[in-house]
């Protein structure tokens, strides 16, 4: 474990304008950049850089969490597709990128990564608004 500082260590409580939602294994954050609508963050409350370091329930009930937001997500924005990425190559604290897809984006079908885009910031009410919907959503389909 490294002892320099990792911003999704931190992220829950310095972004807490894009808190969505905690977890018993995670947290889920909106990504800032909303270019892709919904783009969120769902980072480990454990500071772990590999799935295979996590003790095994936690893993399956972290993989749950995952599907549960992913749900949230597609219920929300009724994308084409999910994009589940867990790279953590900048920063190795495990978390996914959870972000719906079109097949009406420039982009489509490559990775978000495969080339920059502007990136779109959204008002204050609005990150408020987005985070509320998925939130809202989450709560209706674990009720
Ligand atoms: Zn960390």
């Amino acid at each position: 474990m490294s002892t320099a500082p990792c911003p999704m260590c931190d992220r829950w409580k310095v972004d807490a304008d894009l808190r969505i939602a905690e977890f018993e294994h995670s947290y889920l954050t909106l990504n800032r950049d909303q270019f892709f609508p919904g783009y969120c963050l769902l980072h480990t409350r454990q500071h772990q850089t590999e799935l295979f370091h996590l003790e095994r329930l936690v893993r399956q009930e972290l993989m749950e969490e995952v599907s549960q937001v992913a749900a949230a997500l597609s219920a929300c924005f009724q994308p084409d597709k999910l994009n589940y990425e867990l790279l953590g190559n900048m920063v190795p604290h495990i978390h996914w990128h959870l972000v719906p897809r079109f097949s009406s984006e420039p982009l489509w079908p490559r990775p978000i990564w495969a080339e920059p885009h502007q990136e779109l910031l959204l008002a204050p009410e609005e990150y408020r608004h987005r985070c509320d919907t998925i939130r809202l959503t989450l709560q209706d389909l674990t009720r």
